[in-house]
């Protein structure tokens, strides 16, 4: 009986893979993301200063999705999201780092796997990393902090340089005459504290836009604090100004950039660009001292946390446009299912090929939730035209936020600074009446697994999320 089924899944993977490759013609999936990139801090995205000129020039030439959110502004429940296409109250990893990706799901590098894919990952932030099985369906998964027990040396191997050196050597294992790629390289810079090498640090100090974010930030006599000013063991260089920390992390994002241009080149040498779609995200935002919450992100369902960039760049096949329809991270998978020819939605997502190649682009509303609380008193949030709306079931949150439920107009208030719900109570309501109706919605997944092995995080990881200020 094994061996009859056995023989069926091998006839029915060769005929899907001869169909595969004959359609797209073995098209590789490149799949880059930068961890806490605020899309407002990218010039592409209308920032002035200019953080990302390799980016700039891969985003004008690709495919921009002006308005995207993250499924929950923090990395392991927003890469949970992106790989499973499903949302936090689907696959259970919420509110905290540390809850593992449920082996019941299948990954989007499971089904390229299975596909006959060579699936690669260089992931330098351990709350994405193999302790919590986001591992699931790559041949390769590397986890540069892994490779030392030395603090500096760790820090070092965390960085840009070193995070495409390594996938640069990866890069050879893979085989394009052989068999199609799946690589997904996660960048991990820009995550506090900001402290990129000596040649990039000063890059946006005392520019034009210094100024504009001057403010002297409380620093407490506590060793960490997030709300309302930093802990003294968070102050880097002996500052309080706000606007040294906000050109700090836009200098992260320039060395990033920097080091994505070595990459490309690097992939383009050893002739692994070709017929390669490149998809380019992050897995959350920043709060870079908005709503008086500094240098974190996870905390509230703002847009700094919660807004990201996305562009595919995929030259003389797609022409290049912007997208101005909201979307979020979890139509990922689906579009790359798509692109590759397995399938054009998935779980909770759906393709957007049509969109990207067309402009047929859906106008559906976006979903998002964030938060500490437990118990799903967590926050819940919805964005609707040019209307958001939070829900804190929570008191704590509610009154920090100032109501248990809020509306912004974002397209005139961005920045989310006036809660409009009195002048607009209609849009509230319908607003509240589509997230409930979300809320009810569950997710049955496709069960094709048993439960993940329980293992504790490794040491080596533990340090790491301390280091970054997760634990
Ligand atoms: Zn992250």
């Amino acid at each position: 009986m094994t061996r009859v089924s056995n023989f069926i899944t091998i006839i029915f993977l060769c005929t899907f893979l001869l169909a595969c490759r004959n359609k797209e013609g073995n098209i590789n999936i490149l799949l880059i993301t930068v961890d806490t990139l605020r899309a407002d801090h990218l010039p592409f995205y209308g920032y002035s200063r200019n953080t990302a000129p390799f980016l700039s020039q891969l985003a004008k030439d690709g495919v921009l999705f002006e308005y995207v959110w993250a499924q929950w502004p923090k990395t392991t429940p927003s890469f949970a999201s992106i790989f499973t296409a499903s949302y936090g109250r689907d696959h259970g990893v919420v509110n905290r780092t540390g809850i593992p990706l449920p082996c019941e799901y299948k990954t989007l590098a499971e089904i390229l796997d299975n596909a006959g894919y060579t699936t690669l990952a260089v992931v330098a932030n351990g709350a994405a990393g193999s302790d919590f099985f986001f591992n699931q369906g790559f041949d390769y998964f590397i986890e540069p902090w892994k490779k030392s027990k030395d603090p500096q040396e760790i820090e070092r191997l965390g960085r840009a340089e070193a995070t495409t050196n390594i996938a640069l050597e990866l890069a050879n294992k893979i085989d394009t005459k052989e068999s199609p790629y799946f690589f997904w390289i996660h960048y991990l810079d820009p995550h506090f504290p900001y402290d990129p090498p000596e040649t990039f640090k000063n890059k946006f100090q005392e520019d034009e836009l210094f100024s504009k974010h001057d403010k002297k930030i409380f620093i407490a006599k506590t060793k960490r604090r997030q709300l309302g000013g930093i802990g003294y063991t968070q102050v880097m260089d002996g500052k309080d100004n706000l606007a040294f920390y906000i050109a700090r992390y836009d200098a992260e994002i320039y060395y990033t950039d920097f080091w994505i241009k070595k990459l490309f080149e690097g992939l383009q040498t050893k002739g692994l660009l070709n017929n390669t779609l490149v998809i380019f995200t992050s897995d959350h935002g920043e709060s870079l001292g908005d709503h008086e919450y500094y240098f974190d992100h996870g905390r509230f369902a703002y847009d700094a946390s919660l807004r990201v960039p996305l562009f595919f760049y995929y030259p003389k096949k797609i022409a290049p446009k912007r997208i101005p329809e909201n979307t979020v991270l979890l139509n990922i998978a689906p579009t790359i299912l798509e692109y590759v020819g397995i399938q054009n939605s998935w779980n909770r997502g759906i393709s957007l090929k049509e969109c990207i190649e067309n402009k047929v682009c859906r106008k559906d509303p976006i979903f998002a939730e964030a938060g500490y609380s437990p118990n799903d008193s967590w926050q819940k949030s919805i964005k609707y035209e040019r209307f958001k709306l939070i829900l804190a079931p929570n008191k704590k949150v509610a009154s920090f936020l100032g109501d248990k439920m809020v509306l912004f107009d974002i397209e005139n208030d961005p920045a989310e600074t006036k809660n409009v719900i009195e002048q607009y109570p209609e849009q509230a309501k319908k607003l509240k009446t589509m997230l409930s109706q979300w809320i009810q919605s569950k997710l049955v997944p496709e069960k094709d697994r048993s439960i993940c092995p329980s293992t504790d995080p490794s040491s080596s990881t533990i340090k790491q999320l301390k280091a970054l200020g997760y634990l």
